[in-house]
């Protein structure tokens, strides 16, 4: 590769998931009831009818609750232990690279293992699962819950946003995995990185936006090529 390891910041999406069994929201899989997750995992679904888009949610913990971090995500979190300024930014809402070891992971678009209060600013851990078959109400408010995820049609909360956008700007490395890069403002970060100078490396199977500015592709399903590339560059 020849260039500077760190500051390290790799941005993930869905696709690193894929082969822990998660399915991804545009590939198979990703449809609940034949229903799209964009009519399901927005405000105003959740206002007409939150027992339907609670139970979407229900449905989404329990797949994830049945699997497991990938060699991908257990990549990521070996590039921590080696990588003193190692930043790992995902829009991933699954917990998983918290499962694989990783401690510093910004969540762009929250948790599914977190709910909010839909009224007061209260926030905490859901781990139940199956989930409680209502949303319950708020500790301190007594409001009705909501799952701490970022919908379709929502900002991302500002701190994290500045978060992820400062580290993408003093990167010399952004690795690009699974993300189909569309979604925005997830979808600027990379470019944020590349005007700053840092080395783009994209791994997906498929063409994104990214791809025509990256200056490595890796095609290929991440479980197996980012481990491959990791003991390619590790060391070097
Ligand atoms: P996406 O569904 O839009 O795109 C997934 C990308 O992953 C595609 O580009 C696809 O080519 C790629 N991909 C598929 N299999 C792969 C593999 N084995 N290895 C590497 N790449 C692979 O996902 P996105 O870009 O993350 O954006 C969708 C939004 O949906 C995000 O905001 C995210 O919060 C949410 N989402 C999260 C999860 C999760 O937490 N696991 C799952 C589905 C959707
Ligand atoms: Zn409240």
């Amino acid at each position: 590769m020849g260039r500077a390891l760190e500051p390290f910041v790799a941005l993930t999406g869905a696709g690193v998931s894929a082969e822990s069994g998660v399915p991804t929201f545009r590939g198979p899989g990703g449809l609940w009831q034949s229903r799209r997750p964009e009519e399901l995992a927005n405000p105003q679904a959740f206002a007409r009818d939150p027992l339907l888009v609670w139970r979407f949610y229900a449905w989404r913990r329990s797949v994830v609750a049945r699997c497991s971090p990938n060699a991908a995500h257990l990549t990521l979190a070996d590039v921590e232990d080696h990588i003193g300024d190692f930043t790992l930014i995902t829009q991933n809402v699954d917990g998983l690279h918290e499962a694989a070891g990783n401690r510093r992971v910004v969540e762009l678009h929250g948790s599914l293992w977190r709910l909010r209060c839909t009224r007061c600013r209260e926030r905490w851990e859901e781990r139940r699962v199956p989930f409680p078959e209502m949303p319950p109400r708020c500790p301190s408010c007594g409001g009705l819950a909501r799952p701490d995820v970022v919908w379709f049609g929502e900002g991302l909360e500002q701190g994290i946003l500045n978060r992820a956008m400062s580290s993408a700007a003093r990167a010399r490395l952004m690795l690009v995995v699974g993300t189909s890069a569309v979604v925005h403002p997830a979808a600027q970060l990379p470019l944020i990185a590349k005007k700053a100078g840092a080395w783009i490396v994209e791994i997906n199977p498929e063409e994104t936006p990214v791809s025509i500015y990256a200056d490595e592709v890796i095609r290929g399903p991440a479980a197996q090529v980012l481990p491959e590339w990791w003991a390619r560059n590790r060391d070097e």
